[in-house]
Order: C-alpha cells, then structure tokens, then sequence
C-alpha cells in the first residue's frame, strides 16, 4: 500500500511537510473513517474515490493548505469541531484553559461563563458540556466564525448563548463570573518568521498589534468592568509573552490575584486573574 503513496511522499517533502506518510495515512482513516491501523497495514479497498480525494488532498497540501482545513475538522478536549478557513484551528495548547477552568470550578458550576473571540466555538462548547448546570456565552467579531461556532454546538448538543461583538463591548458591567480568551497575541514583526500554512488562517485571529499583546491589552481594560466581584479571567498568549504580559495585568488588576500555567511544552501559556 505503501507504494501507491509513494509519488505523493516526495512532492510533499519537497513541498516542505515533514510527516507526508503518516498525514495521507491519518487523512484516509479520518475522511473515510478506517481504522488507521487498517490504512497502515494496507488492510482496506483503495476505491477510486478515495484515490481522487487522496490526489485533492495532495494538491492543497503542496500549496500550504493547513491539513485540517482539507479534512474539514480537528479534535478538542476528546471531541470533533469542524474548521473552516473562517476559523483559526483549535490548538492542543488551548485545552490548558479547559482542564484549569475545569478543575477549579468543578463539573456542577452554575455561573455565567462568557469566551470572548470563540472561533469554532471550541472552549465554550467544551465546558458548555462539561458543565451542563453553567450558563455559557461565547462571542466572536466574525458573523462567519460565529456560524462556524453555532454549526459545531448543534453538532455536539451544546448549550451556549453566541453573541456578534469585538472584545467585550456589548456586555454588562459586572456580569460575568469566568472570562475566558483565546485571544489573537502573534505581533505583526513575527509575520514572516510563520510557517506558510499558519498564514493561512485567519489573520484577524493570528495578529494581535504590533507586539502581538496590544489586543490583550484592551481585553483586560475592558474584562475588569465586565467581570463579577470574584469572578476569574484565563486567557492565552504567546509562549514568550509572560514578562510583557505580567506587568501590564498588573497594572489593569491591582489587588488581583496573578499567575501563569504551563503548557505541555513547559511554556507560560495561560494567564489568570483572580479578581479581588
Ligand atoms: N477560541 C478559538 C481557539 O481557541 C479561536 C481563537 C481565536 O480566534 N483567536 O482556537
């Protein structure tokens, strides 16, 4: 079986993905659902249609088309969402604000939970599942992300409320009890260091000013008024932001509670704050 991928393994090395054997391999069990030990050892019929899915998947790969946006989803936190090029991709990292937010609060929680720039509705939809009694909001500036979001909830059965705003303008003052943000933090002078691919996500999703935190920075000017008495906020940055982003918490939060998580790479990847 091997060998009928084999024209493909060398355009796509040469087209600069590192893994093209086991991505055709993952494709053909994911788009077809077979098992991928199946495709691996060559235990399945190679049907015409899936020879012509193989060579579109090929083509679009070659021109820097991120893989999910071929297959048409990812996975989250152990569930499937679809993608689309109106969304950014949903990244392992991202479930660090789940587990943490999940742990703290417990699967009974009854508050009001709003994620701001939701996308595909990724982290709202997960607790919305997790915590069934919680009252969940996820809001996005994009009508097509926000489509996107809605698409994946029905798929999943997910209670959640998806609101049409930039940041946390439409919101009332001090209404909510956990904020939560996967916000765009990439600075517009790491543009050309991306891969090609990333650059194929949303842009508005990616670039978050020039520095890359000056989008944070007007979320936290405006999730302090937003935010209960009590309340948290958790939200993502870049992997080498947390000096930067301390500080300016700081400022904003002062009698706060601040810390930053991990991610599984050993990067400060999350923030929280606790409001006092
Ligand atoms: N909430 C989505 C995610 O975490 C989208 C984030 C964004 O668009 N910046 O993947």
């Amino acid at each position: 079986m091997k060998r009928k991928f084999l024209k493909y393994i060398d355009s796509l090395k040469k087209k600069g993905i590192k893994e093209p054997l086991l991505e055709i391999q993952r494709f053909i069990s994911e788009k077809f659902s077979i098992p991928l030990v199946d495709v691996i050892t060559g235990d399945f019929e190679f049907t015409p249609e899936i020879a012509k899915e193989l060579e579109t998947f090929v083509k679009k790969r070659a021109d820097g088309i991120p893989y999910a946006y071929i297959l048409g989803f990812t996975h989250f936190w152990g569930r499937k969402f679809f993608v689309s090029p109106d969304v950014l991709i949903p990244r392992p990292e991202t479930e660090v604000i789940v587990d943490f937010v999940l742990k703290k609060f417990g699967n009974g929680f009854k508050g009001k939970i709003l994620d701001c720039c939701t996308g595909s509705g990724n982290i709202a939809i997960s607790l919305a599942l997790e915590m069934p009694e919680a009252v969940v909001f996820a809001s996005d500036i994009s009508i097509k992300a926000l489509n996107i979001a809605r698409k994946n909830a029905e798929n999943l059965n997910a209670n959640i409320s998806l609101i049409n705003c930039d940041k946390l303008n439409c919101l009332k003052a001090h209404s909510i009890d956990i904020i939560l943000a996967n916000p765009p933090y990439i600075g517009l002078s790491e543009k050309y260091s991306l891969e090609r691919e990333v650059l194929n996500e949303p842009h508005i999703a990616l670039f978050g000013g020039d520095k890359g935190y000056e989008f944070l920075e007007e979320f936290l000017n405006k999730a302090v008024l937003i935010v209960k008495e009590k309340g948290i906020i958790v939200f993502e940055i870049g992997y080498n932001q947390r000096k930067e982003v301390e500080s300016l918490t700081r400022e904003i939060f002062k009698k706060s509670d601040i810390y930053f998580l991990k991610d599984l790479n050993g990067h400060f990847r999350v923030g929280v704050i606790e409001n006092a």
